[in-house]
């Protein structure tokens, strides 16, 4: 390797590590939790070592493997999670880097089996677009690893059932930055459901995003589906035909699914000032039936 392709891969292993700080510091990766992996050549990867908090990693505790896994070098063991990074970068040739950890919001969402709600915030719909939510497996080996790749080559941002996130992207910040997005946005969201409320704009503004995106240089497979075969503000394009695991809506329930009462409109018929009196004290009565007295 050439004296300048030597000192590429040494930036290469101080950015990483300075990922690493950031996901600790986050609280994206407790202890010694996450991994990450930017793609070398055709066939190397380095990649974060095990039981090593990536808080305080040093540019030599770092791994490479091959695209297989096997470890090529490195002092340190690498991450049995590898397979998973791998597993991205096999079917999307785009992707240099991926990053894996357990930020708190969007685990919740992967715990909790939640569809992430679209049609609330515009730089999030820009930004990441549709995220998946791959089925739960046991991490480490090849079958917890295979259960991203139907997702993978439409969304860089997959929840993992039960586990975490995995974020891709064409260099390690762009796959880092995906998984500060997708945890802040799921914070808001938790947040506003908290205050009482979560509202969503339209299918047709949803569509006016979208349709920014090529601009930007982002990617969204809604575009090439065709918007107006796609759920932009509904269910997930993840639920059909990916696998058997279709996570449902339960604490965030789509706009155009909510069933609202209508209005009613029509008033009783009351034949005396004094029947309408007496129906109207009944009313705030009961309204405030067991209601604490105000002060
Ligand atoms: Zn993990």
């Amino acid at each position: 390797m050439s004296s300048n392709g030597l000192m590429s891969e040494w930036k290469l292993r101080e950015e990483m590590c300075e990922v690493g700080r950031r996901l600790y510091a986050k609280g994206f990766a407790a202890a010694n939790d996450g991994n990450i992996s930017y793609r070398l050549s055709e066939d190397r990867v380095l990649c974060t070592p095990t039981r090593v908090s990536k808080g305080y990693m040093k540019p030599d505790d770092l791994c490479i493997v091959d695209m297989d896994g096997k470890q090529i070098s490195g002092q340190r063991k690498r991450s049995s999670e590898i397979l998973l990074h791998l597993a991205i970068m096999k079917v999307r040739p785009d992707v240099r880097s991926c990053v894996h950890c357990h930020p708190p919001h969007a685990t919740a969402f992967a715990v909790a089996h939640e569809p992430i709600p679209k049609c609330t915030m515009p730089e999030f719909e820009v930004f990441l677009g549709e995220v998946a939510i791959a089925p739960y497996e046991t991490p480490g080996g090849q079958l917890f690893a295979d259960t991203v790749i139907p997702y993978a080559k439409d969304t860089d941002t997959i929840l993992l059932a039960n586990h975490g996130t995995i974020t891709c992207g064409p260099d390690l910040m762009d796959a880092y930055f995906k998984t500060e997005i997708i945890d802040a946005y799921c914070r808001i969201l938790i947040l506003a459901k908290q205050i009482g409320r979560v509202n969503y704009y339209s299918d047709e503004k949803a569509a006016e995003l979208i349709k920014l995106k090529p601009s930007l240089g982002i990617r969204d497979v809604r575009l090439e589906k065709g918007l107006e075969n796609c759920d932009l503000c509904g269910n997930s394009l993840f639920r059909e035909g990916y696998s058997d695991f279709k996570p449902e809506h339960q604490a965030f329930i789509p706009a155009k699914f909510q069933h609202v009462e209508p209005a009613k409109t029509v008033a009783p018929a009351v034949d005396s000032m004094e029947a309408l009196v007496k129906m109207i004290t009944d009313q705030v009565m009961g309204a405030m039936n067991g209601q604490p007295t105000s002060c």
